[in-house]
């Protein structure tokens, strides 16, 4: 009651279920001569709780850059071979003896080259991407665009190139199923060009390279442009300190609770570490790599997949190592709590028949 006549005492004409300004808040606040603490105030909140928390860290040696794999995600339309290619350099990376038995697909994975190792993301493409880079969360280095030299040029081509360029990420064309009897690669090149992606051979800068995934044709010569061109980009990390990455991917296992996949993005990331990634946080319990194997720690550009969280956190939730648990915990909650605010917020205005949009 003393709410409601305050608020009309300024002007406003309110119910119990409506959402106030944090100006109205402000001035009621002064009123009761309360001191107020904004907690969904998004950015600013988050800012707030990164200097707090996540920053402090005297293990870090602003000195220590060092050269960091290339993180290469492979892209193009449905059917024209991203999958096919995607386990062909998996399994030519299978060292001898190991055949077979690669069974686990923690959504990422890294080959061994004789110039430098190279970590793929293995995921269904566009979505994940989208999902990431709409949460402002830049994963991949470079984007292998497939495109089937009999099919050419088609939607989810354009969407990718659409992609990769607005991310600002060079693209190598793998130029694939040229084994094909009915593959035109000339008329592929024409269509690429008309989409800026003008061939070297033609004068333009963009890398091609003609492949076969089922033939296993020019997949070396598709690894090694990825590491000519790894090394013209300056890749490089800080490994010490503590980690940052991305989250690529996350699941309930029945046995082992929330996993979720890792991209290591700067620092090491060690068993036993705090750490929270969106609304999960927990302590790291244990690291798998992407042969399945339990590890102790994993640095930049390394695919890895931990247990430890409260819950499953999204693709493109950005994960960070606190000092301490109590830390990761706060910065997961009050996060929960702005989202749940937002989205009664949302629910409010819902119901009174507004949309957002109209706002
Ligand atoms: P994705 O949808 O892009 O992942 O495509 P897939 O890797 O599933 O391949 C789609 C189909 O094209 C499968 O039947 C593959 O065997 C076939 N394919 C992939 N690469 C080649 C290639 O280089 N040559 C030929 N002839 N077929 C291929
Ligand atoms: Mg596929």
């Amino acid at each position: 009651g003393d709410l409601i006549r305050f608020l009309l005492l300024q002007g406003e004409m309110v119910t119990a279920t409506q959402s106030l300004s944090d100006e109205m808040i402000e001035l009621y606040a002064a009123e009761l001569g309360a001191e107020i603490r904004m907690v969904d105030a998004g950015q600013e909140q988050e800012a707030m709780l990164a200097a707090r928390y996540l920053d402090v860290d005297d293990t870090e040696d602003e000195h220590a850059v060092v050269a960091r794999p290339p993180v290469v995600t492979v892209m193009g339309h449905v059917d024209h071979g991203k999958t096919l290619l995607l386990d062909r350099i998996r399994n030519s990376n299978v060292v001898a003896g190991e055949a077979g038995g690669i069974t686990q697909h923690i959504g990422a994975y890294q080959v061994e080259l004789d110039g430098g190792q190279v970590t793929f993301i293995d995921t269904p493409g566009h979505e994940a991407f989208t999902a990431m880079r709409a949460r402002g969360a830049g994963v991949t280095d470079i984007v292998i665009l497939v495109v089937a030299a009999d099919d050419g040029v088609m939607p989810q081509t354009i969407e990718a190139i659409d992609h990769a360029k607005a991310a600002g990420v060079p693209i190598i064309v793998a130029l694939n199923k040229i084994d094909r009897a009915d593959a035109d690669p000339n008329r592929v090149l024409q269509q690429l060009s008309e989409y800026n992606l003008v061939p070297e051979k033609w004068g333009g800068d963009t890398i091609v390279v003609e492949i076969s995934a089922l033939q296993n044709l020019g997949i070396d010569d598709l690894l090694e442009q990825i590491l000519v061109l790894a090394e013209v980009l300056e890749l490089d990390a800080n490994p010490t300190g503590h980690a940052r990455g991305t989250v690529l991917e996350g699941h309930l296992d029945v046995g082992r609770g929330p996993v979720a996949t890792i991209l290591v993005q700067s620092g090491t990331l060690r068993v036993g570490d705090s750490m929270v990634a969106g609304q999960a946080w927990g302590k790291a319990k244990a690291l798998v790599d992407d042969r399945g194997n339990k590890v102790d720690i994993a640095g930049p550009s390394v695919p890895v997949q931990v247990l430890g969280f409260s819950e499953v956190p999204s693709a493109g939730d950005q994960f960070r190592v606190t000092n301490e648990i109590a830390s990761a915990r706060e910065v997961a909650e009050s996060r929960e709590q702005r989202l749940r605010l937002a989205a009664n917020a949302n629910r409010a205005i819902g119901s009174s028949g507004i949309k957002l949009e109209d706002l």
